[in-house]
């Protein structure tokens, strides 16, 4: 008899039908002999046409407010979710964030779980029923509702499976798993069925919208099996787990492109100590996440800057950067460039830590294509390339082959 947690995202739970699809299939995992756990998102749409309304009223509507009425639309699943368990001829009960008790900071619209208290989940299992919990939110010490960030309840998912002790948290999506590469873009793309959490985290966090990046993390820390796999069908996804069961021994797992970044450049910059603290500094103030960073050998007292930001945040960097630090960058930033049409291609995997050679491969992939590299950043699993946008696709399929990504991990040899 096992413990298992059952999300489904905002397609999954899309319709009243879909709603009955999920109801079967964990009243099918419950009489298997599980102690079967639902959490739920809202149905698709809702948490934005929740926000549309809240935006509707005021221009920047009260984060606690928001947060109000945000977490609607997971309430309404899941009391649906339940109705139809038990219409079904099963049982279950809905639960709400205070109900479990999810216990969150203050941050509203991006709370954090502090702690989860498992007695209700237990006791409404211990009567045989079905738990249903609503995805995505909480309660702040004061007992006010917080929301985890936009598809926060893949992070609810995991963080209850932590708390709970289940065995595995299947998080039901519209895709059938994690891939090599996004599909639409490389038919030949294949599905992973084992990958580590290490390099889900890169992949999420380089765009792969699968998990909410959080999840992962959370996974991660408290080693929590994570099943990706589809809502529509029965076949095996993808499952996130621990390096060494991430049997694939293959030395690029994936490879993706990004293209929400721009890069700035900061010419002639005098070559001494404290400048790029000036730089920086007003940035982070201004909340400006920033990537790769590169500066060049200073030559004749003088260096060079380039970085990347969000690509949505480019403008708002270059006049918090004008207004902070006119005496490096000039009045009228007359010393700054930047360029909004940049793709980040990167190359993700563990294998990379004990083989040597995968830049190289990736720099020669690119160079037969005569593709430019701009930036190169690396970490111990990922290689990134910030190369000209209109050449991501290109990119992209000549790294997918030329990684062997379109052969199955036993046929991918070497290189
Ligand atoms: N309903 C929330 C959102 O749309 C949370 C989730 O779906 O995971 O972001
Ligand atoms: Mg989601």
């Amino acid at each position: 008899m096992a413990l298992v947690v059952q999300k489904f995202g905002g397609t999954s739970v899309g319709s009243i039908d879909r709603i009955r699809n999920v109801a079967r299939r964990a009243i099918a995992t419950q009489k298997l002999g599980n102690d079967v756990v639902v959490i739920v998102s809202a149905m698709s749409g809702e948490t934005n046409r929740l926000l549309g309304l809240a935006h509707e009223m005021v221009a920047v509507p009260d984060a606690r407010e928001m947060d109000v009425i945000a977490s609607t639309g997971e309430q309404i699943t899941a009391a649906l979710t339940a109705m139809a368990i038990q219409n079904e001829g099963g049982d279950a009960r809905s639960l709400l964030g205070h109900q479990v008790k999810i216990l969150t900071d203050g941050a509203f619209t991006k709370a954090r779980i502090k702690t989860i208290e498992g007695s209700k989940i237990f006791s409404t299992l211990k009567k045989g029923e079905i738990a249903v919990v609503a995805g995505f939110q909480g309660v702040n010490e004061h007992g006010d509702i917080t929301t985890l960030g936009r598809g926060g309840s893949d992070t609810s998912a995991v963080a209850i499976a932590a708390a709970i002790g289940a065995n595995a948290c299947e998080i039901y999506t519209d895709v059938d798993g994690v891939y090599t590469t996004d599909p639409n873009l490389v038919p030949s793309a294949r599905k992973i069925d084992r990958i580590s959490y290490e390099e889900m985290l890169e992949l999420a966090s380089l765009g792969a919208k699968v998990l909410q990046i959080r999840s992962v993390e959370l996974g991660m820390k408290y080693g929590v099996r994570i099943h990706v796999r589809s809502s529509f069908s029965d076949a095996q996804g993808t499952w996130v787990v621990p390096e060494e069961s991430a049997m694939e021994k293959v030395v690029v797992s994936g490879v993706t492109a990004s293209r929400d970044e721009a890069k700035i450049t900061i010419r002639d910059l005098p070559d001494t100590s404290g400048v790029a603290a000036k730089l920086f500094a007003p940035l982070a103030d201004g909340s400006i996440s920033v990537d790769m960073i590169v500066q060049n050998q200073g030559h004749e007292g003088a260096t060079d800057l380039t970085f990347t930001v969000p690509k949505g945040d480019r403008k708002r960097a270059l006049d918090i950067l004008r207004a902070a630090v006119p005496e490096i960058v000039g009045v009228n930033g007359e010393q700054i460039q930047f360029d909004d049409e940049i793709s980040k291609v990167s190359v993700v995997g563990v294998g990379m830590r004990s083989h040597a050679g995968v830049a190289k491969t990736m720099f020669e992939l690119l160079a037969r294509e005569n593709i430019n590299i701009q930036l190169i950043s690396t970490s111990e699993i990922k290689i990134s390339c910030i190369i000209a946008r209109k050449y991501a696709e290109l990119a992209v399929r000549a790294l997918h082959e030329g990684f062997g990504l379109s052969l199955p991990p036993a046929e991918r040899a070497g290189l």
